[in-house]
């Protein structure tokens, strides 16, 4: 296999192998890690069609893992995808509506996150190993609420790791924060901040740039790490559940080999439909890529007029992982249709750090034909729940929000391309509001009420994971201001 390596999107100076750049997280420049090429499946789409998610895993991340060995990866893929999931085909495609949900929570925390995080300890840890490194690696997050708690799922008593999360207090939603403060593992702390996920977000990404802050951490015999959606040990395993749904619905005789599909992505930091982008670019025939926003569009905003201007209101919505000003992942793309400019690259996201705004020039404005961005408002969301519900399927607020984008894209363009929707997260973790839209006459209820209830109506036994939050202790009760994030983290490590 030939070698892969990554580069920043915002400086032309080296390049990295994947395990150091899974290792990063973040350029030292700033910049996301990119692949300087991509790869093409070495498989056909029928070989692949006969596969396992864990074979199709394989496939797909040697291809962008090139420094680790078969053994390795293999070695990740069988720890990851395993009985953690409480269904052997890992995601489950199913069809609803005229559409096929790629149902991507089926893992410990019930959310699409658990996919990249459940396989990301392991790559990091075997990382750690290749880039000979002694330090204590610190996984340090920001969570609109679900990556943190599949983070913590995935890295607790992971030996030569500790995990910080840090939380919007009350931008997540009652399940999540339970689910996060829950969390079990000596090595697992977790802060609720006075703000919302940008701040949170933003914090975070001061502590990874700053370089005083890091020979503190060196000398005391620790070094930062990230395991949001930035990382390129991320986002490759996700790429992967886009390869398998192809693969599945060729499978199942719904396409001919080589038909077009569309995807349709609950966006919020633009990580999983990064992922679908790639997929394509790697060889999968995919024709439009549907970003679908909530009230936050500023993603629908930048597709429509190619200004990203994070300069607004900022709304809590009942789809609250995809509550997001600044979709970091976003970058990525950005450099790939500005030609591979670093330079171009590094100048919009100065732009953005000093006024919150850049706009894109024609040419590449053109280049973003592949894509349909849209949004859907909170009435929009609950009527997707309820007309999917009538038709015989209940999905959760973040996934009703791409159904909603899916339908009206459908019905503006006529384009009966079979779609894929990714299913972001379970209904049962949004219970309230999927009930709601259900039944707006549900009343006062609690939230386990309306999770037997929600069980009752969709025919559905609750998962695991909700079962056990009925009596988990609360360990984590720590909160801090946005000015005190540093000193919160350096109290825990008890790094002067
Ligand atoms: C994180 C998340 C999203 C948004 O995904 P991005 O990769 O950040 O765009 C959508 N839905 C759910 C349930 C999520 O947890």
């Amino acid at each position: 296999m030939e070698e892969l390596l990554y580069r920043s999107t915002r400086s032309d100076d080296s390049k990295v192998t994947a395990s150091y750049a899974i290792l990063k997280g973040l350029a030292e420049d700033g910049g996301l890690y990119v692949p300087e090429r991509f790869p093409r499946l070495d498989v056909s789409m029928e070989e692949l069609s006969k596969m396992t998610y864990q074979q199709v895993a394989y496939e797909v991340m040697k291809l962008f893992l090139t420094d680790y060995t078969e053994e390795e990866l293999k070695y990740c893929i069988s720890h990851a995808y395993d009985s953690k999931f409480d269904t052997e085909v890992i995601a489950p495609l199913v069809r609803a509506d005229d559409a096929y949900c790629l149902e991507l929570y089926h893992g410990k925390t019930i959310a699409f996150k658990d996919m990249a995080l459940s396989i990301l300890p392991y790559l990091m840890t075997i990382a750690a190993r290749k880039n000979n490194v002694k330090n204590e690696i610190v996984i340090l997050t920001a969570t609109s609420g679900d990556t943190g708690k599949a983070a913590l799922a995935g890295f607790a008593d992971v030996p030569g790791t500790k995990i910080i999360v840090f939380y919007p207090k009350d931008g997540v939603s009652p399940v999540q924060e339970r689910q996060m403060v829950t969390q079990k593992g000596d090595n697992t702390f977790v802060v609720g901040i006075h703000g919302n996920f940008d701040d949170a977000q933003t914090g975070v990404k001061k502590m990874f740039s700053d370089e005083k802050l890091r020979e503190e951490l060196d000398r005391s015999g620790f070094q930062f790490s990230s395991a949001n959606s930035i990382n390129i040990g991320r986002l490759v395993p996700q790429i992967v559940y886009y390869v398998y749904s192809y693969a599945v619905l060729e499978a199942n005789g719904e396409i001919k080999d080589g038909d077009p599909i569309n995807v349709a992505v609950p966006t919020g930091n633009f990580g999983n439909i990064l992922a679908a982008f790639y997929a394509k670019q790697i060889g999968v025939p995919i024709r439009k890529l549907l970003c679908a926003s909530n009230r936050n569009k500023v993603l629908y905003d930048f597709f429509s007029t190619g200004v990203y201007d994070r300069n607004r209101e900022f709304y809590v919505t009942s789809s609250p992982s995809m509550d997001i000003l600044i979709s970091s992942n976003l970058e990525r793309l950005i450099y790939q249709i500005a030609g591979g400019s670093a330079q171009k690259t590094a100048k919009l996201m100065k732009e953005l750090t000093a006024s919150g705004r850049y706009t894109i020039d024609e040419d590449m404005r053109k280049q973003l034909k592949d894509f349909y961005g849209n949004y859907a408002s909170e009435e929009d969301t609950a009527k997707a729940i309820h007309d999917t519900y009538a038709a015989g399927y209940v999905i959760d607020t973040h996934t009703a929000v791409a159904a909603s984008i899916w339908r009206r894209y459908r019905d503006e363009t006529g384009d009966r391309t079979p779609t894929v929707i990714a299913s972001t997260a379970s209904p049962f973790k949004f219970a309230r509001s999927v009930m709601t839209a259900i039944n707006p006459q549900i009343g006062d209820k609690t939230e386990f009420e309306l999770i037997d209830e929600l069980s009752r109506v969709s025919g559905r036994e609750e998962p695991q994971a909700v079962r056990e939050l009925r009596t988990a202790p609360i360990r984590h009760k720590t909160e801090c201001d946005v000015d005190q994030m540093e000193k919160t983290v350096k109290d825990w490590l008890a790094v002067e």
